[in-house]
């Protein structure tokens, strides 16, 4: 039998790691189960997946872009009428916003007047060459541009290198620069006296004859089944692994699922459609030989009635690829025949592509939903998730609409075999809203700091929060968040346990 801790956290990664550095100032026995291990950057592969489990979660595997969601975001239901407001609004979380870009390092540029006054710590990315073309091409058009936000350390930063521009940030960053949480946010907490315990897979969280919680059932890394008590249960497994432990917590008392009267857990899933679109020009570009973002445009995130949809989307700038995945992905498009003119047209094509995405808000809509798979299990026994999702009407239109524009975009910088993606095939990465929060006990999981309405002493910091979805990468978002239910957590310590 463990011995009891004050505050159990689940999951280590963006949001789990920001709440266990800001409650570590309380001296409190903090522990956190995490069911994947610590990565040795030094040893990343190259090869790609799609999200990830273990110490710093999807922040290993991320792009490191790192724009915050806008002051419109929070109030969906009285700017649009559709959706629903959030119970806090941008200015609550300023503060935290700051906070977690000193703690992550952010590189960027003041003065961007397409989003509220921000300071990024360290200064922006170098445009590059495509970078240069794209902006010129926005120049052209008279759209808004603006070096991006990210996460990749543009000068040596608290321990961390500076970016050598190698071009590899998505599937980790060997040299360190790109903040994972693994090395900016866990040592600290570390030091501070949290616990971390890994290679721990929790299946449920039990509660007590108060119908409070009373710890969780996990297995070890041999697989054994263990209790661990806890005061309090901090839920920090993204907007998949949250519901999907809250759901297989069902018991007797709560027959639906943990935390669940509402009835909304797992529901309202929102993932952002990419719309991908790309080409090639003459000039030779800088490929993938830096991080991938360099550039925003905010030019088409606020409503506009004219458009045919609410809401907006950002337009996120990518690099090219190196020549494996452009040959790959241009023999699929039809591009790259085999045969006579295959080295020449791989010339051509290689080295020389520039694109971009629309990350597209995706409303929330109960029918796209995290359930319980009735057959599939994990290894340890416990059920998979499974996800039943499709593209709303009015992200379907938000998305042919960036499609439209990206290919003005591309023409204005004079690119040609223009291609689409949309919506990628290998996206799904934004996981949110399936515990949102709010006031009405009746229409969300969690109130207004994080905690459940039905379940006093356990509390949701992750994705699973989202009322919307915005039009943005959600990762600051998501870390602020945490960050601010773990201030509003210290503010009432004193009531914490009741
Ligand atoms: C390829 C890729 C690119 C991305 N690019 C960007 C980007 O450029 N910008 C951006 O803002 N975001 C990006 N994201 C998304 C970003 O990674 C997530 O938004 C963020 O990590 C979510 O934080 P979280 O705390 O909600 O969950 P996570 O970071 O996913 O952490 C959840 C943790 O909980 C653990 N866990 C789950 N269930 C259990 C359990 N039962 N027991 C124990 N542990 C458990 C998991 O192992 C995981 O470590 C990207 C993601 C991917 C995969
Ligand atoms: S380009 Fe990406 S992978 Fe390479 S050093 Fe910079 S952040 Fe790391």
């Amino acid at each position: 039998m463990n011995d009891p801790v004050d505050v159990l956290i689940i999951g280590a990664g963006a949001s789990g790691a920001a709440v266990a550095w800001s409650l570590a100032e309380t001296k409190m026995h903090i522990l956190c189960l995490e069911q994947g291990g610590w990565m040795n950057p030094a040893t990343y592969p190259s090869t790609k997946v799609v999200n990830f489990n273990g110490v710093g979660g999807g922040t290993i595997m991320y792009t490191a872009h790192f724009p915050r969601l806008h002051p419109s975001d929070f109030r969906v239901k009285s700017l649009d009428g559709m959706a629903d407001d959030w119970p806090i609004d941008y200015d609550t979380l300023v503060p935290f916003f700051e906070e977690n870009d000193r703690m992550m390092g952010v590189s960027g540029l003041a003065g961007d007047p397409g989003v509220p006054p921000r300071n990024p710590p360290m200064p922006p990315l170098p445009l590059g060459r495509s970078g240069a073309m794209l902006a010129k091409a926005m120049n052209r058009l008279g759209w808004h541009w603006w070096p991006s936000d990210t996460t990749v350390a543009t000068v040596d930063y608290e321990g961390r290198a500076r970016c050598i521009n190698l071009g590899h940030c998505t599937p980790a960053c060997a040299q360190g620069a790109k903040a994972s949480t693994d090395i900016t946010y866990w040592p600290a907490a570390q030091r501070a006296g949290v616990e971390l315990r890994t290679h721990c897979r929790v299946r449920e969280i039990t509660t007590n004859e108060h119908g409070m919680a009373a710890g969780v059932v996990y297995y070890d890394a041999d697989g054994i089944e263990q209790f661990q008590a806890a005061e309090v249960v901090v839920l920090a497994c993204n907007g998949v692994g949250t519901p999907r432990l809250l759901l297989n917590s069902a018991s007797g008392r709560f027959p639906d699922g943990l935390a669940n009267s509402s009835g909304l857990v797992g529901k309202n899933l929102m993932f952002h459609p990419y719309a991908q679109v790309y080409g090639y020009v003459d000039e030779a570009t800088d490929s993938n030989r830096a991080p991938p973002t360099c550039l925003w445009s905010k030019e088409f995130y606020e409503t506009d009635p004219s458009r045919g949809f609410v809401r907006g989307y950002t337009f996120q700038f990518g690099r090219g690829v190196g020549p494996v995945a452009e040959a790959v992905a241009s023999e699929a498009k039809g591009l790259l025949p085999w045969g006579a003119g295959h080295h020449a047209a791989f010339r051509r094509l290689n080295g020389h592509r520039l694109g971009l995405s629309a990350i597209c808000e995706d409303l929330p809509e109960e029918h796209n939903r995290v359930t319980l798979d009735p057959v599939l299990k994990d290894r340890n026994g416990i059920p998979a998730p499974r996800i039943d999702y499709r593209i709303g009407e009015n992200t379907a239109r938000m998305m042919e609409h960036g499609i439209a524009r990206a290919k003005e975009i591309l023409a204005a910088a004079e690119a040609t075999e223009i291609c689409v993606n949309s919506p990628i095939l290998y996206g799904g990465w934004h996981l949110l809203g399936t515990a949102r929060m709010g006031t009405d006990p009746a229409r969300s999981v969690v109130n207004e700091w994080g905690r459940s309405h039905d379940v006093k002493n356990l509390f949701i910091v992750d994705g699973s929060l989202f009322v919307t979805s915005g039009g943005v990468n959600p990762t600051s978002t998501i870390q602020a968040l945490a960050l601010y239910i773990a201030d509003q957590m210290k503010e009432r310590l004193a009531n914490l346990f009741d």
